[in-house]
């Protein structure tokens, strides 16, 4: 037994006041700390209602790093289930569809999937309901989107870009540029 494992990876668990979103039960809190790829330590608070099953977890990373930018190359349907950290300050870009995600629309870090990426894209462009916006051009990203996740889409380059560092791709591919000013 070593040190790590005594305050690691055991979930600690107390009822709280705060009522369940869903239907009103009292949530339970789950907390825990432990290491995701690349041994970065997090933590992961999950408020979770035993009654009805409602569940919402933040994921927190303890520790900042050198800022980075984070580069996959997306070239086929097994490319889109890699496995992804995003920290709360990374934006997300892909060029070949016009697309970004600010941070900010997420106060934690999530781990999350290419895949989950693009869904969430797609959501954003069902959404959007401004004058401004072209609509040839949105329903253009979203079939590109779409042929993409049904996997008869072209290649794509998956960009995040993160000042706190900690964002990781689990691919053997990610190329990771350092910001160095
Ligand atoms: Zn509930």
């Amino acid at each position: 037994m070593n040190d790590d494992s005594l305050d690691e990876d055991i979930p600690t668990e107390f009822e709280t006041d705060n009522p369940c979103p869903a239907c009103g039960s009292k949530l339970y809190f789950i907390f825990y700390r432990t290491r995701i790829t690349y041994e970065e330590a997090v933590e992961i608070e999950t408020f979770f209602c035993k009654k009805c099953l409602y569940k919402s977890t933040q994921v927190r990373q303890i520790e900042r790093e050198e800022p980075k930018t984070l580069v996959l190359e997306i070239r086929n349907h097994d490319d889109i289930r890699t496995i992804l950290y995003r920290s709360p300050e990374a934006k997300i870009q892909i060029p070949e569809l016009e697309a970004e995600i600010e941070p900010g629309e997420i106060s934690t870090g999530e781990i999350t999937t290419v895949e989950g990426v693009l869904s969430h894209i797609l959501e954003k462009l069902q959404l959007f309901d401004d004058n401004d916006a072209d609509p040839d051009s949105l329903a253009r990203i979203t079939k590109r989107i779409r042929d993409i996740i049904d996997g008869s889409g072209e290649k794509f380059t998956f960009v995040m870009e993160d000042p706190m560092g900690k964002s990781r791709i689990n691919s053997g591919r990610v190329i990771v540029l350092k910001h160095t000013d």
